[in-house]
């Protein structure tokens, strides 16, 4: 999955671009900049591979979270429907948004479920943050639909699944906007980074405005630019755009490397008696960071995943893992967060230690992902596959 496995020349190239010109911020300084414009570069490079018409970037995936909620109009009191499958920064953009997370039940396509969304429905809820976890879909057309139906934004969290598309179109297209991660260990990586795409303007140019202050970035002088809206700083530097511009050209490479490699394992590990894989409701559009599969039962996974540890190809399984699933979230289940937050927000908010989520217990207490590594080798890969079989075979 992470880009990191095969930094190079190229991204060193980009970064001394930056370095040599002194410019490190990526608004104005238009004489100095040696016409280094990285941050726009990738921007629009963004907006090539996904058919979006605009792309905004910005410090990290959590604050592209923050940018679309507030860019959107979801704020203080509205409740946003999400999945308790996800990286606990889907919920912290929420809260942070002064919005009400209200945690949904997913299917086994690992990401929420239409039926799930339904019936989390209320008068409140401006909003749902659909999350593509592990590099696949959701059933992405039928939540399209369904928010179309009820006059709820969606916006979807593809911080994990940039290169994924479903019947061709790319994930984060489907929302009024999408939202990817460029931290250091996805797909592509700027070191720090994130980036929002929409194809709404009014969406855009609130984004671009929220993540600097409320600068409306007309002229080329900031202190005669006018502040339309209050903002923050989310701002990426031209260091990190410059990473993610030599990264985002391997795209296509990470992902067919990825592919072969998942498809492989896959292959091997129908043959067991009991396993069964996540559901992909186009799987020509995976991206193939994680391969997905199921156990018969809780026992069994948590043994599998013992047996896989313990043969060296350890695995996450994420129904005890303290970052990806909402059971071990104890800190929002006790809603422990900074005093400003915690005012602010804290009247209104449900419970979040009383949560019961069945339907998304049994799929992910039987759940299994491994990662998939750009760099293993042939020999690598047939030994994983052989320890593999091995220890899933009960
Ligand atoms: C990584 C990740 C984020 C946050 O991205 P950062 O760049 O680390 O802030 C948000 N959502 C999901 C699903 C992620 O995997």
């Amino acid at each position: 999955m992470p880009g990191f496995e095969i930094f190079g020349d190229e991204e060193r190239k980009e970064v001394n671009d930056v370095l040599e010109s002194g410019v490190l911020f990526r608004y104005g300084f238009d004489a100095k900049r040696n016409g280094n414009w990285k941050a726009k570069e990738l921007e629009e490079e963004l907006c090539k591979l996904t058919g979006a018409s605009h792309a905004h970037l910005c410090s990290s995936g959590t604050s592209a979270l923050n940018i679309a909620l507030a860019a959107c109009g979801v704020g203080a009191g509205d409740e946003v429907i999400t999945t308790p499958f996800t990286f606990v920064a889907t919920f912290e953009a929420i809260l942070f948004a002064g919005a009400i997370p209200v945690f949904a039940e997913i299917d086994e396509t690992l990401c929420l479920s239409p039926e799930g969304i339904e019936a989390a429905i209320t008068p409140r809820t401006k909003a749902v943050m659909c999350v593509h976890m592990c590099g696949s879909m959701a059933k992405i057309d039928q939540i399209t639909a369904l928010c179309n139906k009820k006059g709820i934004v969606l916006i979807e969290d593809a911080c994990q699944a940039i290169g994924a598309s479903f019947k061709g179109k790319h994930l984060g297209t489907f929302g009024k906007a999408g939202c990817f991660s460029f931290d250091s260990v996805k797909t592509v990586t700027c070191g720090e980074g994130g980036g929002m795409i929409t194809s709404d303007r009014d969406v855009y140019l609130k984004a671009d405005q929220y993540s600097d202050h409320g600068h409306d970035h007309i002229g080329n002088d900031r202190g005669l630019e006018d502040h339309p809206i209050i903002g923050y700083n989310f701002r990426i530097s031209e260091l990190n755009a410059a990473v993610g511009k030599a990264q985002l050209r391997k795209l296509g490479q990470i992902i067919e490397i990825q592919k072969k490699n998942k498809n492989a394992i896959k292959d091997a590990i129908k043959t067991v008696p009991g396993i069964t894989f996540r559901e992909l409701p186009d799987e020509a559009g995976d991206s193939g960071t994680f391969l997905s599969f199921f156990l018969p039962d809780a026992e069994s996974a948590r043994t599998a995943a013992k047996n896989l540890a313990e043969a060296g190809v350890g695995c996450p399984y994420w129904f005890n893992n303290n970052w990806h699933y909402f059971r071990q979230w104890h800190h929002l289940h006790g809603m422990k967060s900074a005093a400003a937050v915690q005012g602010s927000i804290a009247q209104g908010l449900p419970d979040f230690s009383k949560i019961e989520l069945p339907e998304s217990d049994r799929i992910m207490s039987r759940a299994i992902s491994m990662q998939i590594m750009l760099s293993w080798t042939k020999e690598e890969l047939d030994q994983r596959i052989e320890k593999t079989v091995a220890a899933l075979t009960l």
